[in-house]
């Protein structure tokens, strides 16, 4: 299992155009969703997300209505202070938590400080073994989280062996 984040970056840039490949073979072929879910099932149990976090410092997290609702409510302060103070506006992603040199402005450490109330987008990242429609209708996504994330990265090379997927 490979969690060297620099080596992750390295094979998820250099891989790209694999993984494309990898994700029309996917979507061209009847793959069974519950066997592929069972792959990224181990490999996230084999991973510890505390020690990485590295989510956390590099990707915007995109939040909903219901997220703001929740995140006031654990702070006990007002929609307009949150906005003014946790949030921005992203030109392609609409509402984003803010983010500073260490990334999410709810990291310590490695550890999320709004952990119980965190955005929906967070629960289920990095959307391999939750998310909805098919693992394969989320390769795309799953691409470019495949330079940053062990448990996508992982993922991807378990399904091209499961698959048999010809490099
Ligand atoms: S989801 Fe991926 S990037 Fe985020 S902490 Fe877990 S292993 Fe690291
Ligand atoms: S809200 Fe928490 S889990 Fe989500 S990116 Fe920020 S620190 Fe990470």
């Amino acid at each position: 299992m490979l969690t060297d984040l620099v080596q992750i970056k390295t094979l998820g840039e250099k891989k790209r155009v694999e993984n494309e490949r990898f994700r029309r073979h996917l979507k061209s072929r009847d793959h069974s969703d519950r066997i592929l879910r069972r792959l990224a099932e181990d490999v996230e149990e084999q991973i510890d997300c505390t020690t990485c976090a590295n989510c956390c410092r590099v990707a915007n997290v995109h939040i909903t209505e219901r997220d703001v609702e929740r995140m006031t409510k654990a702070l006990s302060i007002s929609r307009k202070k949150f906005l003014e103070g946790y949030t921005a506006e992203s030109e392609g992603e609409g509402l984003i938590l803010k983010r500073g040199e260490a990334g999410c402005v709810f990291l310590e450490g490695n550890l999320c400080s709004i952990y119980e109330s965190r955005p929906a987008i967070c629960e289920d990242f990095p959307h391999v073994v939750r998310g909805s429609g098919s693992i394969a209708s989320r390769m795309w996504q799953l691409i470019d989280r495949a330079t940053y994330c062990p448990i996508a990265y992982n993922s991807i090379e378990a399904f091209k062996v499961e698959t048999s997927f010809k490099r």
